[in-house]
């Protein structure tokens, strides 16, 4: 654990402004509507980023750049803003922290499970979090999904109560809520004095103060504040919060512990530092309380990030794989090292163009340098690095290990890259994105723009990996496929905004998928000879399963010349042709080993054309005797309900065809996890919501493809018939 006043100056390149210490990358994450944006936004202020507040309901905040996440107030693209803070006397750990300036780099993350890839991959990038929760409603399901996602890739938190003016709020049931539902080993260092309308400040629970703010209008600092003794109807509550920190400190920390047992005094800086480390490992999570909105307790959650929350020093190094021997690498931070980082977000911005956001773990980069990207084996040369302060692009010389920029004018980098220096064959571990689940047919309503939208829809497929369009062959449609219907919406939002293309849809479709159970051969013949030139293409193939998750692949093994050679890419680009659009159902086809093997041609009549038809033919011929299947998307879902509800909630899961995984105990709840197919999944947080009294919350992801049983077969292939359009 790193001194956060000491500069360790073997890391540190002498040019850079920020040290590592003093550096925090970090995020915002929450339900949606606990008022992220809102902190964020005060955060932006009160760094002095932005010199007027915007409020999320005017519609004109920073971080919400797109258009329609104005009119939703969802936050769907993670953004991230480069600020930073001068803690003031009195705050910090160690007294030589004061006046110091700290970077704080905060990545906005998504609420909604819609946009799993974004909350994915800005939590492989942040080092810490702040969770918010609305003061009044507690924790809600989607806190709990962000919640989860936080802990798999292991992100240190504090928590901020937001929404203390609301009527309803309650600071002792949120908390609580987090204990319960969360099992989260939480304890408050702010304590509020007052609430709802009365809310007027919080009590500095290892300082022994009261912080109040006064009431009335934004100076340019911000709002006043005052650190006076705490009120005396509070005391008790206070010393209360400090000894149940103390003994949850002790429990986990051998060094408080030994001062506990010893009945020595624990100072103010030993305090802080030993809740810094428990944060930093995990191992306790700081709870704070505030408005956003009312502009109330800001400061000292600033405060908290700098003092609590990780620097990049903190946590484990990142994890990389040498391509050529698989490898693993540890990546520590440290300037001089060789330079590698990870590229984590495409950006289309409307003034700068296309933006590729990127983490640095080690080394540093200058303008006019190279990187290499392993995936592609190519370098590019870097003529324009930025960063975003607020509502501006700021150009800068150079970014050091921990700092997240945006690289600007590169072509070839996708999601996941890793960008290094030539001579450092490295991977680092890519975020993991899912499969699309649902698909829709998509159409401009005016013909003209169905080159613009096809554009459209490319860019936006670039920027996110879990969405995908492509053409439906047979009926020669566009498809888009997302991981919700919220995110094909989106996209068509986008569609609208960004490239003046309105779009009709289809309905939402389930992603079903083709595939086959055995071996088979096939036989494609396309002759036509009536007369003048005709026609002759003759393929006979063979196919075979393939190991789930293997894909597709085509081989050619004639011999002979039997097809000549040149027609070979001819039947190929068929058999492709066929997987794509599906045989059995319509679906695209999956694992599945094709290879060509025989045939004949004719010296006149034979071309490309004919050879492409043959390919589709035995494609369908073989498929059709190879015991063919269909395969539907099955979600992992995790309901946590209040015991008495659980029998219900089973009930329900069974009939939806699901598979009960647990029943456990957790917290004084049930959580019951299942896997259950997509297509039964559509309404169920109403279901859910009327068996439990409002009381029992889920989540769910997508897990992998299964074949559809016998029993529901019919009607998926008659509604798949019905609707030949939205196909994928
Ligand atoms: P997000 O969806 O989590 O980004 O939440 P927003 O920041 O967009 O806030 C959602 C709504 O709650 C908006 O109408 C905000 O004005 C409101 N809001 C946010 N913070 C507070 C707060 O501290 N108190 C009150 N009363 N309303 C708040």
């Amino acid at each position: 654990m790193s001194d956060p006043a000491a500069i360790n100056t073997t890391l540190n390149s002498p040019q850079r402004q920020y040290p590592l210490e003093r550096t925090r990358n970090f995020g915002i994450c929450a339900h949606i509507d606990a008022g992220k944006t809102t902190t964020t936004e005060r955060i932006l202020f009160y760094t002095g980023l932005i010199h007027k507040i915007g409020d999320v309901d005017d519609g004109n905040t920073v971080t919400d750049w797109m258009e329609q996440e104005k009119e939703r107030g969802i936050t769907i693209t993670s953004a991230a803003v480069t600020s930073f803070w001068t803690q003031k006397k009195d705050a910090g750990i160690h007294k030589n922290f004061e006046g110091i300036a700290h970077r704080i780099n905060i990545i906005d993350t998504p609420g909604h499970v819609d946009f799993t890839a974004e909350v994915e991959r800005s939590m492989r990038v942040l080092d810490g979090a702040v969770a918010v929760f609305c003061g009044v409603a507690g924790v809600q399901p989607q806190s709990e999904t962000v919640w989860r996602q936080a802990t798999k890739y292991k992100v240190p938190r504090i928590a901020f109560v937001n929404k203390m003016d609301r009527t309803g709020a309650n600071f002792d049931n949120a908390l609580s809520d987090m204990r319960k539902k969360l099992g989260a080993y939480a304890f408050p260092i702010f304590l509020n004095i007052g609430a709802e309308e009365k809310f007027a400040g919080v009590i500095d629970v290892v300082n022994q103060k009261a912080i109040i703010w006064g009431e009335g209008d934004l100076t340019n600092e911000g709002l006043k504040y005052e650190v006076t003794e705490i009120p005396a109807a509070h005391q008790e509550r206070a010393q209360a919060a400090l000894a149940e920190l103390i003994d949850a400190v002790s429990n986990k920390d051998d060094s408080i512990a030994e001062l506990v047992l010893e009945e020595k005094p624990i100072t103010v800086p030993v305090l802080k530092a030993a809740i810094r480390r428990l944060t930093c490992k995990i191992e306790l999570i700081p709870v704070l309380c505030g408005t956003a909105f009312k502009k109330k307790g800001i400061q000292v959650l600033i405060d908290a990030v700098v003092d609590y929350l990780p620097s990049p020093l903190d946590i484990p190094p990142a994890q990389g794989m040498v391509p050529d021997t698989e490898d693993t690498l540890e990546v520590p931070p440290n300037d001089n090292s060789k330079f590698c980082s990870l590229a984590f977000k495409l950006w289309t911005d409307p003034y700068a163009g296309k933006l590729v956001f990127f983490r640095v773990y080690s080394g540093q980069l200058k303008k006019g340098d190279s990187i290499y990207n392993p995936r592609t084996r190519k370098r590019e040369r870097v003529s324009r690095l930025m960063v975003i302060q607020g509502s501006e692009r700021k150009d800068v010389d150079s970014v050091y290990s921990g700092d997240i920029a945006a690289l600007v004018g590169l072509r070839n980098i996708t999601t996941g890259d890793t960008l290094c220096n030539e001579d450092f064959d490295i991977a680092l571990e890519p975020p993991t994105f899912p499969e699309p689940v649902i698909s829709m047919a998509i159409e401009p309503k005016s013909k003209a723009d169905q080159d613009k939208m096809s554009q459209g829809l490319q860019r936006l497929a670039e920027e996110d990996p879990t969405f995908r369009c492509f053409t439906n062959e047979e009926t020669g449609q566009l498809i888009i496929a997302g991981m919700g219907e919220l995110h094909l919406e989106i996209i068509r939002d986008r569609l609208k905004r960004e490239f003046s293309v309105e779009a009709d849809a289809g309905a939402p479709q389930i992603a079903y998928r083709e595939t086959i159970t055995k071996p088979a051969e096939g036989e494609g013949k396309f002759i036509r000879q009536s007369g003048g030139r005709g026609q002759y293409g003759h393929a006979i193939i063979d196919v075979e399963p393939n190991e789930k998750g293997k894909g597709v692949e085509i081989v050619n093994k004639v011999v002979g010349g039997t097809i000549p050679k040149e027609y070979i890419p001819a039947v190929h680009s068929g058999i492709e042709e066929a997987i794509k659009s599906g045989v059995y159902a319509g679906f695209q086809v999956i694992d599945i080993k094709v290879s060509i093997k025989d045939g004949s041609f004719h010296e006149v009549d034979s071309n490309e054309l004919a050879f492409k038809m043959a390919g589709i033919f035995a494609l369908k011929d073989a498929f059709a005797q190879a015991g063919p299947i269909l395969l539907e998307p099955i979600m992992k879902v995790e309901a946590t309900t209040p015991d008495e509800y659980q029998g219900d909630i089973l009930g329900d899961i069974n009939r939806r065809r699901g598979m009960i995984q647990g029943v456990d105990a957790k917290n004084g709840q049930t959580v019951l996890t299942a896997q259950v197919p997509l297509a039964e999944m559509f309404g169920y947080a109403t279901a859910i919501r009327s068996l439990s009294k409002g009381r029992a919350s889920y989540s769910m992801e997508p897990l992998n493809f299964e074949q559809v049983p016998n029993s529901v077969l019919t009607t998926v292939m008659d509604a798949a018939k019905k609707r030949p359009a939205a196909r994928s």
